[in-house]
């Protein structure tokens, strides 16, 4: 397979802050590319070192040639922070842009695909913060790119058009285009990503699949049982052969599949315990990330809505588990 993107020990130092410290990475043709990570990791680092608009030691490729070097008509780049004329119309903006291109998509196609025909004629800056994101999103579209580097795309947009935009971009996948992501948003990574990065402190800590990095990373599936009897909860489970451990009003048990769900709530009723809801939760990406970085994915919304891993809760004996991650509040 064909590599759009391939670093090699690229490092980048500000003053004494060291913002990439040795990436090697590669991206294959038609591939989206998941790059999470802590604030100050150095994803916008290594996005922008990528796409040539910060020099960085080190070796980069971008289909073949240097970053700086790549034909502009077919790389679409979303920065973190960019700000378009603030009286210009989102239809001027995606024309003015597509104008700076050999050959552009016609605004009309542009302004439909991020879901703006509506807006089309209001003023950047009386759009709201999302409508004004899917403009840049437009702008970075405009040139019809098949390689697409976006910092942060969906950060402060509205849910409805977070999912339209994770739509457009499968479809930009799907038809080939190979796209390089950072992300706040773990149901945005493991949704669109089919390979995902994990940089910390300027390092690339652990690169994988998501079923790759949960199996290595993720640890095991657990169910977290809220209660104001934790430690007996905690022997009862226990002598039931379960592997749990108490915090606060939560019992948490690891090692738990959906079959034994049953047999854990039984032991809890048997005893006399009572509890407010079961919940079953296979690891996820932000397991993961909790595991390797220690922190608790702060960034944005998590996978689930609540203080636990994403699962299905269930009210006292109705223990129906299901595995799929459930979209986050955003
Ligand atoms: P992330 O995108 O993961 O939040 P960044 O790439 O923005 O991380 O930043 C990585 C590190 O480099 C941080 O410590 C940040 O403060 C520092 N940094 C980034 N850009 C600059 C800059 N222009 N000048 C000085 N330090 C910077």
């Amino acid at each position: 397979m064909n590599e759009a993107v391939v670093a090699a020990g690229v490092s980048k130092r500000y003053g004494e802050t060291v913002a990439l410290d040795g990436v090697d990475l590669s991206v294959a043709d038609g591939e989206v590319f998941g790059l999470i990570g802590p604030n100050g990791a150095g994803k916008t680092t290594l996005v922008r070192a990528l796409t040539g608009t910060t020099p960085v030691d080190g070796e980069i490729t971008v289909r073949g040639a240097a970053p700086t070097a790549v034909d502009a008509d077919r790389i679409g780049l979303l920065p973190q922070s960019f700000s378009p004329p603030a009286r210009l119309t989102a239809r001027e903006l995606i024309d003015y842009y597509g104008g700076l291109y050999e050959t552009a998509r016609s605004t009309e196609e542009v302004l439909a695909a991020v879901g703006l025909t509506d807006a089309a004629d209001s003023w950047y800056e009386t759009l709201s913060g999302g409508q004004q994101r899917r403009v840049c999103v437009g702008i970075a579209l405009v040139n019809d790119p098949d390689l697409l580097f976006l910092d942060e795309p969906t950060t402060g947009i509205d849910p409805a058009g977070r999912q339209s935009l994770w739509s457009l971009l499968e479809e930009l996948a799907d038809g080939g285009t190979t796209i390089v992501l950072t992300s706040h948003s773990m149901t945005e990574v493991q949704r669109l990503a089919d390979r995902v990065g994990l940089l910390q402190d300027g390092r690339l800590v652990a690169v994988g699949t998501p079923t790759e990095l949960i199996e290595a990373h993720g640890g095991d599936s657990r169910l977290v049982i809220d209660t104001d009897q934790p430690e007996a909860a905690v022997n009862a489970l226990r002598e039931a052969d379960f592997a749990a451990t108490a915090s606060h009003t939560t019992v948490v048990v690891t090692g738990v599949s959906p079959v034994e769900i049953g047999d854990a709530a039984a032991a809890l009723s048997t005893a006399g315990i009572d509890y407010g809801s079961l919940t079953w939760a296979e690891p996820s990406l932000e397991d993961v990330y909790l595991q390797l970085t220690g922190e608790q994915f702060a960034g944005g919304e998590r996978l689930d809505t609540g203080g636990v891993p994403a699962g299905t809760t269930t009210e006292p004996n109705a223990v129906t588990p299901t595995a799929e991650p459930q979209e986050g509040a955003e």
